[in-house]
């Protein structure tokens, strides 16, 4: 979207969005473009702010967007610090301890791993319920 303020005869300034710069000829030679004060057809472009507008908007908002992801993963790295300190890291034999530890009910421990689709499907289908986290990386 292109922004321009444009200018009538009498001086009148009024803005209006084109979805290019092409559209705004088009719509000025088939005189669809007036005065919004005076109905005037005499039209010209005035100053034209596309480029600070549009960019100004997109760093606002690439910028907004950074902080809340540095946030999430700042918050998901303490997630992994708490998994890691609290939970016993048994890999791929994930779903083979995990069943061990559901069907032995005094063997109550926290454990963290890895585990195929097919290996949670499977879990799921004997009740066992799964949380699954993202894993962020510590570094950058
Ligand atoms: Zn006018």
């Amino acid at each position: 979207m292109i922004k321009y303020i444009l200018e009538c005869k009498k001086q009148h300034k009024f803005e209006s969005w084109f979805s290019n710069s092409n559209e705004y000829e088009k719509l000025k030679k088939r005189k669809l473009l007036k005065c919004i004060f005076c109905n005037s057809y005499s039209i010209k472009k005035s100053i034209m702010s596309p480029k600070v507008l549009n960019s100004s908007f997109k760093n606002n908002y690439e910028i907004n967007s950074l902080k809340e992801i540095k946030k999430v993963k700042k918050e998901l790295l303490k997630l992994r610090k708490y998994v890691e300190k609290n939970f016993k890291f048994v890999g791929d034999s994930f779903a083979k301890e995990v069943r061990e530890i559901y069907y032995d009910k005094k063997n109550k421990k926290n454990i963290y791993g890895s585990t195929t689709k097919k290996e949670r499907e499977e879990l799921e289908g004997e009740g066992i319920d799964l949380n699954t986290i993202p894993w962020v990386d510590k570094e950058n």
